[in-house]
């Protein structure tokens, strides 16, 4: 007679096997999906971008980081996450990132032409894009074309960027710093950069990754990160940016330190529309 145990164990097996097939289907079946959508997207009709409020401990300044949003007829909302990694691998990136940056180029510049205050606004540029050969002539191109004040921009990099290719991000990143933008790490401490890189780099700016705020300020680990890289930012004359700032207890640990730090966090603001930020946050 056979183990009755076993026969259990097997159909166990069978099962999760079965779970796993259906979830590998549906993943491919969605990213099949994402694909087609993206591919016959009409993005002024699709695509908008939101404005997150980066709230100075020290300074009046008005910024804030676009982000963008996808509200499709079918598929309804989808999140940056599902889609912009298939963007990527399909290189409809460079399409949707041109669009992006004109469009938050452009409004950058209304923005400064009615408040009283000058307004800087921060947009993400994925290392596919940032690696083709025309990204620097494509800035200057969107830059003349809408007219916005170079100032006013900055260009959030990821630590990837500098590890795939450390020659032609110093190239580019000169070229852009020459022209007048903001340059910024995004996602600080997450990817392998090696800190002798920012020796050489003309950036402004880190952003700490919301990873290691989510814990503050009970973390003493996480603690010890950021000190580390504020200490790094204050050496080298950059500005922080905290990201998920979420409690009063984080922005007073922020508040706490002598040193230029922005935060960014649901405390202060989720991403609101362009409407709804210039309500909130302009000075006009
Ligand atoms: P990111 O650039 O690191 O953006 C920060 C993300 O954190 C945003 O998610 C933002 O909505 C979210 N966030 C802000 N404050 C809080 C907070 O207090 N708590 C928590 N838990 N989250 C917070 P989002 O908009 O979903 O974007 C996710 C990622 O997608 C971005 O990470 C960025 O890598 C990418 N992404 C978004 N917009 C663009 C874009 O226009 N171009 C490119 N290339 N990538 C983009
Ligand atoms: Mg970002
Ligand atoms: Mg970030
Ligand atoms: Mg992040």
């Amino acid at each position: 007679c056979a183990d009755l145990a076993m026969y259990e164990a097997k159909q166990r097996g069978k099962n999760q096997l079965y779970f796993y097939q259906t979830e590998l289907t549906e993943k491919i079946l969605r990213r099949r999906e994402i694909e087609e959508a993206l591919k016959h997207a009409n993005y002024d009709q699709e695509f908008y971008l939101v404005y997150q409020a980066q709230v100075a401990n020290h300074s009046q300044q008005i910024s804030a980081e676009t982000l963008i949003r996808w509200q499709h007829p079918i598929l309804g909302n989808i999140r940056p996450d599902q889609f912009i990694g298939i963007a990527e691998d399909t290189k409809q990136i460079l399409k949707l990132g041109q669009w992006i940056l004109e469009k938050a180029f452009t409004q950058t510049y209304q923005w400064n032409q009615k408040s009283a205050t000058p307004v800087h606004l921060s947009v993400n540029i994925s290392p596919i894009q940032f690696h083709e050969p025309t990204f620097v002539d494509c800035i200057l191109e969107i830059q003349r074309k809408t007219q916005v004040n170079p100032q006013h921009i900055t260009l959030e990099l990821t630590e990837g960027i500098l590890i795939s290719n450390i020659e032609d991000a110093l190239t580019k990143i000169k070229a852009l710093a020459q022209l007048g933008y903001q340059l910024s790490i995004d996602d600080f401490g997450t990817g392998y950069s090696s800190l002798s890189y920012f020796q050489k780099l003309p950036i402004h700016e880190l952003k700490i990754d919301q990873s290691f705020v989510k814990h503050l300020p009970g973390s003493e680990e996480d603690i010890a990160i950021i000190e580390t890289i504020i200490q790094l930012a204050k050496s080298k004359n950059l500005t922080i940016v905290a990201e998920g700032v979420e409690t009063e207890a984080q922005v007073d640990f922020f508040k706490a330190h002598q040193s230029a730090i922005l935060m960014q966090g649901y405390f202060f603001s989720h991403p609101e529309t362009a409407q709804e930020f210039e309500k909130q946050f302009l000075t006009l």
